[in-house]
């Protein structure tokens, strides 16, 4: 394994790093974020002066080196601004979903116990809640109310009083998706947010200043995070948009002449097959990048012909502070694969059973030993352990495979395999087949639970409207692509929409539910 390159920027913290790149930035003046409905925005200059001013705020406030502050708050223009004041004074950023219940988020925070929050209009509520039924909360800073306050008083941390970390320190709390189960806290230290900005640059990121991107994977989780994070290191043009909206996702791409999409599969079928994609410009669309679930390939195809360029995937977990494999930019990588490991990546296939390393091209769970991996669970010493073996690699429970090339192939999770008849079924591999039909919007297939087989295949299906689609005609189509074992056994119900969770993914545990 290659170590991660030595890049002047790790020997610095994160409050270093940062500091210095928007320090040395010629153009103060240049918007950072702008938010595409309510149109606020926040230019770099902003961005540092904000950052220095709120850093000190939370000093006064009592926040130390190793202390946790909380954001409830959807995407908006000032969202990076605590984050880069936690980096500058060594604290710990816990970003939470904005739309969790007051329960969720006593959950998740009574495990970090943040000293302050950050709050917004539509979040504050909840947050003083929280704070009248915990103790550990001395003071809430509303984005909308007294923030404003701070940014008008406070002169700001000047540069030495900037606090060094060490490698190791944690850096930030990110929630994992909550896709199998409850979300849990990841601590993600100095040294993995700063290996993850290995990735960040050519050729796996275009890092032009002069790239326009779309602000909508949300800020809490690793993908939105990093991007959110690693646009501000590339002093380019982030354009939020807090929920997707098909019109206004389209409008974005055509007014601010965006550059790279970063999707996930969800976003890929829409722009794949949505009528409405037509009556707009995408030609600034150099790249786009998909990770969070697995694409499928019929999906792939059409995207890469309706935009003329190459579909690029990233494969990562929270738990490896994002991206572990990915398809370079220009590479020519084969259909449906996810990249190779990047270069200071480790990765081995073990077999399920045995746990053993298999022979190449075997079929196992993906384990990956790297700089990026987490310190682990926040408050989870069980569960964090449980997560390795014995030799450091970390299980990812996604089942894959390494080919002749060295690239790399994710089939599905391994919790989400549907077992029919002892043969192993891909959820994902039969949702691609039936998204390419025509008059299907978008499909979920989960295991129907039966005593003979195990489980059956069947599928939730969003259909086109006003079209006439029978339970027949799904399965007889499916029927015409794949084998036996893998056909609707289970059948067909036709819904309204897939359950999605807040990166993308389609949560299966809740179609589970509705089977009942
Ligand atoms: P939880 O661990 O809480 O159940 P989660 O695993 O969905 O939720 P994340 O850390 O957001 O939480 O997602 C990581 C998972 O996303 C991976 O384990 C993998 O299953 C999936 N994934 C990410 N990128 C890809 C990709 N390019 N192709 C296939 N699957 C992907
Ligand atoms: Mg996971």
């Amino acid at each position: 394994m290659q170590t991660i390159s030595q890049n002047e920027s790790n020997f610095k913290s994160l409050g270093e790093m940062f500091f210095d790149v928007l320090k040395n930035n010629l153009d103060p003046n240049k918007i950072a974020m702008i938010d595409k409905v309510t149109k606020k925005q926040i230019n770099y200059g902003e961005l540092l002066d904000q950052s220095l001013k709120l850093a000190e705020e939370l000093k006064a406030l009592g926040v130390n080196k190793g202390d946790f502050v909380g954001i409830v708050s959807e995407n908006r223009p000032e969202y990076f601004v605590p984050v880069l004041a936690c980096f500058f004074i060594g604290a710990t950023i816990h970003p939470i979903n904005g739309i969790y219940l007051l329960g969720e988020l006593k959950a998740a925070f009574d495990i970090s116990k943040p000293k302050i929050i950050f709050a917004t209009e539509k979040s504050l509520n909840k947050v003083q809640q929280l704070q009248t039924d915990t103790n550990y909360i001395a003071n809430i800073i509303n984005f909308d109310g007294n923030y404003l306050n701070i940014i008008r008083e406070r002169s700001g941390l000047t540069k030495d009083e900037i606090v060094v970390n060490c490698d190791h320190d944690s850096a930030v709390i990110l929630n994992s998706s909550g896709t199998t189960g409850l979300a849990k806290g990841v601590i993600l230290t100095q040294n993995n947010i700063k290996c993850s900005f290995n990735y960040l640059k050519y050729p796996y990121f275009d890092i032009n200043p002069d790239n326009v991107v779309i602000g909508m994977m949300p800020n809490f989780h690793v993908f939105g995070f990093i991007l959110g994070i690693g646009n501000i290191h590339n002093l380019s043009l982030m354009v939020i948009l807090q929920k997707f909206q098909p019109n206004q996702y389209c409008e974005i791409i055509e007014e601010y002449n965006v550059t790279s999409l970063h999707i996930v599969p969800s976003i890929g079928v829409f722009l794949a097959k949505h009528p409405i994609v037509e009556n707009y410009d995408f030609s600034s669309v150099k790249d786009i990048i998909s990770g969070a679930a697995p694409l499928g390939v019929e999906i792939q195809r059409v995207l890469e012909q309706r935009f003329n360029c190459k579909m690029r995937q990233i494969y990562g977990l929270t738990e490896t502070c994002g991206g572990i494999t990915i398809v370079p930019m220009g590479d020519k990588s084969k259909i449906g694969s996810v990249g190779k490991r990047l270069p200071w990546v480790d990765i081995k296939i073990i077999d399920i059973d045995t746990k053993e390393e298999m022979a190449q091209g075997g079929i196992g769970e993906v384990c990956v030993k790297t700089a990026q991996n987490m310190k682990g669970y926040l408050n989870m010493e069980e569960e964090s352990k449980s997560m390795y073996l014995e030799d450091g690699y970390l299980c990812t429970g996604d089942i894959g495979y390494v080919d002749e090339d060295g690239e790399i192939f994710i089939v599905d999770r391994l919790k989400e395999l549907i077992k029919y008849k002892g043969f192993q079924v891909s959820p994902s591999e039969l949702e691609d087949i039936l998204n390419s039909h025509e008059d299907i919007v978008e499909s979920g297939v989960v295991g129907l639970p039966d005593e003979k087989a195990g489980e059956l295949p069947m599928a939730f299906v969003v259909k086109r409207e006003n079209v006439d689609l029978s339970e027949y005609a799904v399965k007889e189509f499916l029927a015409g692509h794949v084998s036996l074992h893998k056909q609707l056994h289970g059948g067909v119900k036709f819904v309204k929409e897939i359950p999605k969770g807040a990166s993308g993914k389609i949560l299966r545990k809740t179609l589970r539910q509705l089977i009942r």
